[in-house]
């Protein structure tokens, strides 16, 4: 159970996962205010139009179109989108911050080769010959 919950973490925490997730996320709202253009403003004029110049259609919720009434739920609309994408701007700062904490600052590594001091050449810490100029090596 803890080896799938470090990996869920792993799979989680991965950027493009985040990415992926925000982007469905604001596309979903950005097609509720599509929609709700749609609903409140493109909708009834069609009706307005398809009626003959007689009526003004409903809004979504089948109450009479009011300019008012369409503005409202259109800017509720818009609202909502700016309150979710605030909400995700929070969420991925604190997952990018906990992505930070998980990893450490790598340890330099100790070194696994020397110079010989004869030819400068690379040679393996532990030599006491060199592979290039076959000099005796002072043991370190
Ligand atoms: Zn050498």
């Amino acid at each position: 159970m803890k080896k799938f919950i470090e990996e869920f973490k792993k799979f989680a925490l991965r950027g493009n996962v985040v990415d992926l997730a925000v982007g469905v996320i604001i596309g979903g709202a950005f097609t509720g205010i599509v929609n709700a253009l749609t609903n409140n403003f493109i909708n009834p004029l069609l009706a307005f139009i398809l009626s003959g110049f007689q009526s003004w259609g409903n809004l979504a919720d089948g109450t009479p179109w009011t300019a008012y009434g369409a503005g409202a739920a259109f800017i509720t609309t818009i609202i909502n989108f700016f309150i979710t994408a605030l909400v995700l701007f929070v969420i991925v700062k604190a997952m990018n911050k906990l992505i930070t904490l998980g990893k450490k600052p790598e340890a330099p590594k100790a070194p696994t080769t020397k110079k010989c001091p004869y030819c400068l050449s690379e040679i393996p810490i532990a030599a006491t010959k060199c592979a290039h100029c076959t000099s005796e090596l002072p043991k370190a």
